[in-house]
């Protein structure tokens, strides 16, 4: 396994006082960290630099975090968001992730949870930047870490029924031609061709997708299958490819 290398996040928030308690927690796990207070500035980041995490407030001046989520995503960034929702605004975590968040901390929150679901997202991020990469290496990688098997032409894309994934260019054949694939539909996929025709439980899909494998809520996940039974189902109610194994999980059948 490759050294941990620096990791850059950054944290877009307005509340100056959060700001900076989230800089001095972040930094003392040792990651890179810069700030900014607004959207805008945000953005302007976001486009000039590299980063491995944004964690972003949703209730910004100059531009709001959904609105810098949703511009980041259709300009092809697949940058891990954790987004910092308000608990009197529920519907804001179900909007954020429907704009391509990869998940949620309500605030005021719990430093410890926040940690760790940035620690979970650093990780997932760290494997999908790695494909494509050697990947004869051994490690703890076997998970959905590890890209399954080489397709037959030595591409990145596989193929099952009428459909494709490209592990690399996140593309896709789907019912409605060629599209993007989120950060989170890709990496759920990468997990499915992997393991074709076992079971792959919900939480499995937590702990290998999301990093969270005690999240009580399952809601992300079903959000992220109905996406893709929209994409490679004909009859979302019938699936052929994305089974529901009642009460576990799901079965990915090729
Ligand atoms: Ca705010």
């Amino acid at each position: 396994m490759k050294p941990p290398e620096p990791t850059r996040i950054l944290v877009v928030e307005d509340e100056e006082a959060i700001a900076q308690g989230l800089l001095f927690n972040l930094e003392r796990k040792g990651h890179t960290v810069e700030l900014a207070s607004d959207g805008r500035t945000a953005l302007e980041r976001i486009r000039g630099g590299r980063y491995d995490l944004i964690l972003l407030d949703v209730r910004l001046p100059e531009m709001d975090g959904f609105e810098v989520c949703q511009r980041l995503r259709s300009e092809g960034n697949v940058t891990p968001v954790l987004i910092l929702t308000a608990r009197s605004q529920p519907d804001d975590v179900i909007y954020g992730l429907k704009l391509g968040a990869d998940d949620y901390v309500v605030k005021p929150f719990d430093l410890a949870e926040l940690l760790a679901r940035v620690e979970g997202l650093l990780r997932r991020h760290a494997w999908s930047r790695q494909e494509g990469e050697d990947t004869a290496a051994a490690g703890p990688a076997l998970h959905a870490g590890a890209p399954p098997s080489p397709t037959a032409d030595g591409t990145s894309r596989h193929s099952f029924g009428a459909y494709w994934v490209d592990l690399e260019t996140y593309e896709a054949q789907t019912r409605r031609g060629i599209v993007q694939l989120s950060h989170k539909e890709l990496a759920v996929m990468r997990l499915f061709l992997h393991r074709p025709h076992q079971v792959v439980t919900r939480r499995e899909l937590l702990a290998e997708v999301w990093g969270l494998p005690r999240h009580p809520n399952t809601r992300v996940v079903d959000n992220v299958i109905v996406a893709l039974r929209q994409a490679f189902e004909e009859d979302s109610a019938h699936p052929r490819h994305i089974l529901s194994v009642r009460g576990v999980g799901y079965r990915f059948v090729p």
